[in-house]
């Protein structure tokens, strides 16, 4: 496989060094108590980026205050105001997009085209809820007993922590950040060590928004746990929502429970993909890339199996590995690059080894399957047909460019194998038979459906899953209500 990278890919318009000048509180650039720093590395080329705070529990507590002394001003703060601050943050992200893509692909290694998208998706969460902030609306009954009238009044619902992960590090963060923010919440936001400078970068934005000291706080930290259970046990913090694994997610819940803390979360996936002989071959061959490629696999939506039924499944396999074996890999970067590096050595590490199980079990390796021995984390686009049902990777999230197919006959044979995990957060349908697609909808167990199509995620729909995949929903006019908290008045009168 032909990677083509450089040794140097910083981009001269990146200020690396005012990203990384401090921990971000109060709309002041802080020092961690430690005095310590998170080593930042760019996985295409395996240089250093840069050096970022690493915060203690005591500059957690401070962030707490910062955004505690700024709560009762921003939930006051009329909702046009702060639907206007939003607005412009939308509008700055725009600007600003083409750093940001770049400040992404550099330090999570996802090709330019990629981390293009995700400005424009992370960004989008700014514009929807700035729509939101000004239609949050209460409810007004009579008592079926006559007695009282029953008013329900939408309040914020305090001080939020905000945990997320690397793999989308700018939309992971505005989809939980804009919401927040138009409920009338101040936030923490705790962004994944390898990838903080995007969050350091929006936090700049923030403030030339408009966005009041105090509001929005950002801290880096090489010890997530005791940091976040010491910011989840302070009686001032409200609600936790968190992005990323569900092994992280169950501790994070049991943590949370000791102070009863509201808690949304988004949790791992394990993506099924059918394909019913009656499907449009072209279609989907065009989802499955998305499905499985976009972000280099590195997608709690990504199509993770992919069952193909006995009719179609030799064109669709030999379809596949021409587009998977035509991609260019390279580094992040790169305008020409298609597939980006994995984000640490133990990421490709974990591939190789569910690669490994499934060849063992029986799997045939139809293109890559080979880690390159070249610099950075690449894993090579790589295609597996007749991946057995008990091989490791239909149970774990692979999280990389694996493409892993398994023949299928019947429908309800299908469904069984789809549902067969913990796991229930997005599932992907190619068919030409809309009842057979909307059947297939309401048997399988995921919190979202796509149907002839390789994408769910949109601003403007309800993101989540169910099962072991997650709590609650982001995006749509689910998202507000995450930070919302419905008082209810009895009132006489
Ligand atoms: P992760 O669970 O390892 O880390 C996520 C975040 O939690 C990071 O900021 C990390 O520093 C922090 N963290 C780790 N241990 C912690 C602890 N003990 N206490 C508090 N915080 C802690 O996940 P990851 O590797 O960064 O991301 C990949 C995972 O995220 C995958 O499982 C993926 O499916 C999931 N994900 C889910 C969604 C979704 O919307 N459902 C979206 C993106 C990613």
């Amino acid at each position: 496989m032909n990677i083509a990278t450089t040794t140097s890919s910083i981009p001269s318009n990146l200020d690396l060094a005012t990203l990384s000048q401090g921990l971000f509180i109060d709309n002041k650039w802080s020092p961690s108590g430690s005095g310590n720093s998170i080593t930042v590395i760019d996985p295409s080329t395996e240089a250093v980026l840069a050096h970022v705070p690493d915060a203690t529990v005591a500059d957690a507590a401070r962030a707490v205050s910062a955004a505690s002394n700024a709560a009762g001003g921003w939930r006051d703060t009329a909702p046009r105001m702060r639907s206007e601050i939003l607005r412009r943050c939308y509008e700055l992200m725009i600007e600003r997009s083409e750093m940001l893509a770049m400040l992404i692909s550099l330090e999570n290694g996802k090709a330019l085209r990629d981390a293009r998208s995700e400005v424009a998706y992370a960004a989008e969460f700014f514009r929807w809820n700035s729509e939101e902030a000004v239609r949050i609306s209460g409810e007004f009954g009579i008592a079926p007993g006559g007695a009282n009238r029953i008013v329900v009044d939408y309040q914020p619902i305090g001080i939020c922590v905000l945990i997320t992960p690397w793999n989308f590090p700018a939309a992971m963060a505005t989809r939980k950040i804009a919401p927040a923010l138009a409920a009338g919440c101040t936030v923490i936001l705790k962004p994944a060590s390898e990838t903080p400078l995007t969050a350091y970068a929006l936090a700049t934005l923030y403030e030339d928004a408009g966005v009041p000291a105090g509001v929005v706080n950002v801290l880096t930290t090489s010890n997530p746990g005791p940091v976040t259970a010491a910011m989840l046990a302070d009686p001032r913090v409200r609600k936790l929502s968190f992005t990323g694994s569900t092994a992280v997610g169950r501790q994070l819940l049991g943590e949370a429970a000791k102070s009863v803390i509201n808690c949304s979360m988004e949790l791992g996936g394990n993506a099924p993909l059918i394909v019913f002989d009656d499907a449009q071959l072209q279609t989907a061959l065009d989802g499955t890339m998305i499905a499985k490629m976009r972000n280099a696999g590195e997608a709690c939506t990504a199509a993770n199996r992919i069952y193909v039924q006995a009719g179609i499944y030799e064109a669709f396999t030999r379809g596949l590995v021409e587009r998977m074996s035509a991609l260019k890999v390279g580094n992040g970067v790169d305008p020409a690059t298609e597939c980006g590096p994995m984000i640490t050595p133990a990421a490709v590490e974990k591939i190789e080894r569910l690669v490994a199980d499934a060849v063992k079990g029986g799997a045939r390796v139809l293109c890559g399957g080979i880690k390159p021995s070249s610099k950075g984390f690449f894993y090579p686009p790589t295609v597996l047909a007749d991946v057995p049902s008990q091989a490791a990777m239909a149970h774990e999230e692979i999280f990389g460019p694996v493409a892993a197919i398994t023949k299928f006959t019947t429908e309800d044979e299908v469904v069984a194998n789809a549902n067969n995990t913990e796991y229930g957060l997005a599932a992907y349908v190619f068919t030409s038979d809309l009842a057979r697609g909307l059947r297939m909808a309401r048997q399988i167990e995921a919190g979202m459906i796509a149907l002839n199509r390789g994408l769910v995620s949109d601003p403007a729909a309800p993101f989540g899953g169910v099962k072991q995949s997650g709590l609650g929903r982001e995006g749509g006019q689910h998202g507000i209500l995450e930070f919302l908290e419905a008082k209810y008045i009895a009132a006489t009168f």
